[in-house]
Order: C-alpha cells, then sequence, then structure tokens
C-alpha cells in the first residue's frame, strides 16, 4: 500500500552563515526519529553536522544552525551500506535492456524500443537474459529445453532499432538474437535473427567494448539507483576499469556514493601488493584492501560445493555434490596464495555456497592464523549460504564476518529444499545462529543479481527478507525455517554498521554519532512502527552524504 506522504517542511535556522560561530552546525535534520545504531543510545530526535561530519546527536531542542530541516518525526538512520555489488553491470543492466521476466512479443518489442530510445544513435544493445522467469515459474532450472519456450525473431524489432545493433541473448546464454543493423555489421545473413552455439559465440567475441562516456552514462544511472534507496556506500567487485570511471566522476564532483573496491580475480593480489591495496588504503570515497576470489559455485547451477550429493540430482549423476572454481580447483595453490595475500596484510573475501566449501574455508582460515600470526582480520565469507552444524561455534571464534544478502533467501527458498532436503535448509542463510555464534553480519544486495535473477539494491527489500523470511507476496505466512528472523535492530545493523566493520571503516561510517561521516537516509515510513508488508512501500526522502543532500525525493519526483 502507499503511505500518504507526509508534507516537507522546510525551515530556515536563525544561524546567519557569514556570521555564524565556527561551532555552528551545517545543517540539523530537526525533530526527527534518529535510530543511531549505538549500543544503549539507540533513538535521539536530531543530528548535527558540519563539513562532512556529525558533530552532534540529541533529543530536545536542537542546535542552530545554517540550516535545519524540520523532519516532522521522520525516521533517520545511518545511509545504508551496501557490502556486496557489481556496480558496473548494475549500471549496464539499467542503462542498457533487462529481459529476465521477458517471454512474450510485446514486451521483448517494447523493452528493446526503450533501451534504443535510452541509448545513443550508434550504440550496442546486448545481454537482456530473455526467458529467465518464465523458466523459474514452470519450477525448473536453467538449461532445461522445457524450460525455454519463447523465442523472438528479428522482425519484431528492426524497424525499431534501424540505428541500433542488437545482440541479446537468451538467460542460458545457448541462444541470441541479432536485428538487422547488428547482422549487417557482423557480416551475418539470418533470416530470423537467432544465432546458436559457435556463431553465437563469435557474435559475442565481435560486439565492440562500451566508450568510456557510455561507461560512464551506465555509472550515473547506478549512482542515481543508490541515492533513491539511500545507500551512501556500495562495496563493489566490478573489473578494474572501473576505477577510471569513480576518478573521472569525482573530479566531476558527481561521486555521490562512497566505494570500497575490491579486485575480483585472486591473481590480482600481486598487483595489489605493488600498488600497497592493503587494509585501510585509499580515502574516503574509494577504499581499497580487499581481494574477492570464489571457493566452490552456485546452488542454481548445482555447482556449490556440499559434503553429500544434492537431493535432486539426475540418475545418471546421482553423487553429484558440487565442484571449484578457477583457483580453488588446486586447493593447495589456493590456499598459497590466500596465505601471501593475508600476510601482505589484504583482506580475505571469498564467496563460499556449499556446506563443504565453507568448511573448507575455515579450515584454511585456521591455518593462516597459524602460519601468518594472530590479528584482526575480519575474513569475509561471503554468502556463507549453507552452514554445517559443526561450524557454526568455528565461525564465531574466527571474528568471521558473514557477508551475506537476505533477499537471495527469499528468492532461493522456492526451490532450497528440493535441492538440498530439510535438514541441511537448516543451516542455509541461517542469519540467527550466525550472530549467535558472535558473528558479524554485513548485509549487501549482489545487485544486480545473476543470468537468472534480478537481485535489487533497495535495502527495504533486505530488511524485509531478513525480519519476515517470506517472499514478498508473504509466504510462507509464518517464515522459512523462522527461528533464523531478525530483529528490525539487527536488520539494520547488519545494513549500516555490519558493512562498516567488514571494511575496518566502523569508526567513520554506520553509526549516528558525533565524529562519524554525515552519511545518512530519511524515509517516508517509520519501519519500528509499521508491519514488514509496508517497508516494501517506503520510500527515502532524503539521502545524505557527507553532509551534503545529494538525493531530495520532493524535487526528483516533483
Ligand atoms: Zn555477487
Amino acid at each position: 500500500m502507499l503511505l500518504v506522504g507526509i508534507p516537507l517542511a522546510f525551515s530556515i535556522g536563525c544561524g546567519v552563515p557569514e556570521e555564524s560561530s565556527a561551532d555552528t552546525a551545517d545543517l540539523v535534520l530537526a525533530n526527527a526519529k534518529v535510530w543511531t545504531g549505538v549500543e544503549g543510545e539507540p533513538f535521539a530526535e536530531w543530528v548535527a553536522v558540519r563539513g562532512d561530519r556529525i558533530t552532534a546527536v540529541g533529543s530536545g531542542t536542537p542546535p542552530d544552525a545554517k540550516k535545519t530541516l524540520d523532519m516532522n518525526g521522520r525516521l533517520v538512520i545511518p545511509g545504508f551500506n551496501d557490502s556486496h555489488v557489481h556496480f558496473a553491470s548494475a549500471g549496464g543492466l539499467l542503462l542498457g535492456v533487462n529481459l529476465l521476466d521477458v517471454n512474450d512479443d510485446e514486451g521483448f518489442r517494447q523493452r528493446i524500443q526503450a533501451a534504443a530510445e535510452r541509448l545513443p544513435k550508434g550504440s550496442w544493445i546486448t545481454g537482456g537474459d530473455w526467458g529467465a522467469y518464465e523458466a523459474w515459474a514452470m519450477g525448473s532450472e536453467g538449461g532445461e529445453s522445457t524450460a525455454t519456450q519463447y523465442v523472438p525473431r528479428r522482425s519484431l524489432i528492426d524497424e525499431h532499432t534501424p540505428d541500433h545493433p542488437v545482440l541479446v541473448v537468451r538467460f542460458d546464454r545457448a541462444m541470441g538474437l541479432a536485428n538487422a543493423a547488428a547482422l549487417d555489421e557482423l557480416g551475418i545473413v539470418s533470416e530470423t535473427g537467432i544465432l546458436k552455439e559457435e556463431e553465437l559465440q563469435a557474435a559475442l567475441g565481435s560486439v565492440p567494448e562500451k566508450s568510456f562516456e557510455r561507461r560512464m552514462a551506465e555509472a550515473r544511472g547506478a549512482l542515481l539507483e543508490c541515492r533513491r534507496w539511500g545507500v551512501t556506500t556500495v562495496q563493489d567487485m566490478s573489473p578494474l576499469d572501473q576505477l577510471d570511471v569513480y576518478d573521472r566522476l569525482r573530479e566531476d564532483g558527481e561521486l555521490t556514493c562512497r566505494i570500497h573496491f575490491s579486485p575480483s580475480r585472486l591473481s590480482d593480489y600481486e598487483m595489489m601488493i605493488e600498488k600497497e591495496w592493503t587494509v585501510g588504503a585509499g580515502d574516503e570515497w574509494v577504499r581499497f584492501g580487499t581481494i574477492k576470489t570464489h571457493i566452490d559455485g552456485i546452488m542454481g547451477g548445482r555447482s556449490a560445493r556440499f559434503f553429500e550429493p544434492y537431493d535432486d540430482n539426475s540418475p545418471d549423476v546421482p553423487n553429484w555434490r558440487g565442484g571449484w572454481r578457477e583457483f580453488s580447483g588446486d586447493l593447495e595453490k589456493f590456499e598459497e596464495m590466500l596465505t601471501a595475500a593475508d600476510a601482505a596484510r589484504i583482506q580475505l573475501r571469498v564467496h563460499a555456497i556449499g556446506d563443504e566449501a565453507n568448511s573448507i574455508m575455515l579450515d584454511i582460515l585456521e591455518r593462516i592464523e597459524k602460519n601468518n600470526g594472530t590479528r584482526s582480520r575480519r575474513f569475509r565469507l561471503v554468502h556463507a549460504q549453507v552452514i554445517h552444524p559443526k561450524d557454526f561455534d568455528r565461525i564465531g571464534q574466527h571474528e568471521v564476518v558473514a557477508e551475506v544478502q537476505p533477499y537471495h533467501c527469499t528468492d532461493d527458498m522456492r526451490w532450497m529444499e528440493e535441492r538440498i532436503g530439510h535438514e541441511r535448509c537448516k543451516g542455509a542463510y541461517a542469519f540467527r545462529s550466525l550472530i549467535d555464534a558472535g558473528c558479524t553480519l554485513a548485509f549487501g544486495s549482489d545487485w544486480p543479481g545473476t543470468n537468472a535473477s534480478y537481485y535489487p539494491v533497495n535495502p527495504l527489500f533486505g530488511l524485509y527478507a531478513a525480519v519476515t523470511r517470506q517472499t514478498i507476496n508473504g509466504t510462507p505466512p509464518e517464515g522459512w525455517f523462522p527461528e533464523q528472523r531478525l530483529s528490525l535492530e539487527e536488520a539494520l545493523r547488519a545494513y549500516t554498521y555490519g558493512g562498516a566493520y567488514a571494511s575496518f571503516e566502523e569508526n567513520d561510517k554506520g553509526r549516528i554519532k558525533e565524529g562519524q561521516l554525515a552519511d545518512l537516509a530519511v524515509l517516508n515510513t517509520d519501519l519500528f512502527e509499521t508491519e514488514p508488508s509496508e517497508w516494501l512501500e517506503a520510500r527515502v526522502d532524503y539521502t545524505i552524504v557527507g553532509g551534503r543532500i545529494v538525493f531530495d525525493r520532493s524535487r526528483e519526483e516533483g
């Protein structure tokens, strides 16, 4: 349901900017319900900001300021810190074309046409991943022939895309569709435009790289989406050349979200040592110090590694229990590289989904601690999706940060039990058990998701998922494994402080207290006084980064 907007009231405080004393705040958010995230003092009524930092937080009469915004009782929280995004892909999808939920002619034509109107003439329209939700709705998984019935043809879009070569793909990447302009450029003759196998691979390989301007435009789109949802830090794993985009945005004063950047090829650790990208490197806008890698695959493709076989294996491979990734295929070498990166004070951030994968990572961590000595590592277990009951205690003992995505839970639970059975699901997305074990949760979105699912950056979806463990339609009524639900405060903490802690930045971010960066979000809905189902409709009224109002919904939506 839509909430009635609270009228915005701006009032200018009595301080006169030029004559105000050095102590006068630049900005005060007054008459607010401030959730501070500070233990023991969770609520206050106003926040004062000077420069890019919070100078005071309190209740009662607020101090004078150059500018005072009357919050009319609205909820003010620390800006969201999304600990897991793929920023460049998200921007590409926002500006390009998203066909995940498309499986008919009309939808296909409309989406492609809209992308052509958005993009400058001559730019390619690629990706798309049509038909993903059609497949899932049929209770199936990627790649099965019955799951992918919709087949488009170029005659649907040719007349709408004379100036845009189009080469979009089906979600399983086994089929592509090229329009007349693309076929022309590729030198291929095809009446339908449908390409498969080698022809498709060759065509994809010939698509020219995106121009820098296009990538800038994509990043601007993604930044707007972050501002819209109160996200003030993203922890990004884009390809390395994305750093050029951040540099330019920053020079131009357009960077409205702080970036924590992780290279995501394990072999990059040597380059990181050379560049001194160790923990703490960079500054408050672009921070380094972490390397991301994978130990296993994913549930969707049954490539996540388990101790026991999948429950729904085909009779041909009854004992299949998942596999490894690029670098973990040789576990000894994998551990050597991780150990060397850790010795150079690079923080490790490893994708682990299956219970055995998570368990092996903990074994490796224990050996690293032994070999490289004890220190605050905050090893990041990325996804930590299915944990074996014997491993929760170990996670707590080693200061592990679980970098988890609560929205995944509600998206995956549709088929999790079928795939790994009820017993193993007890340790799946087990946020309560992780907290109880002493683990810090760092929430994130995994925006924009995979070729089979779109994960929105909107943190309200994540809060909803963590607190209810229900689909966005409210099922199951009591939540999926409801004993793993979190309180709202725990979920908020994981989406603010948790991410800051994960990147060793908790002294600067994640709470509303004196000395912290003034990164704030103002919501139009009091999450503490409403049902979680209402959070899905909640909106962010203001996003403030470093004391600067970067999003004001009343202006954006006029
Ligand atoms: Zn991811």
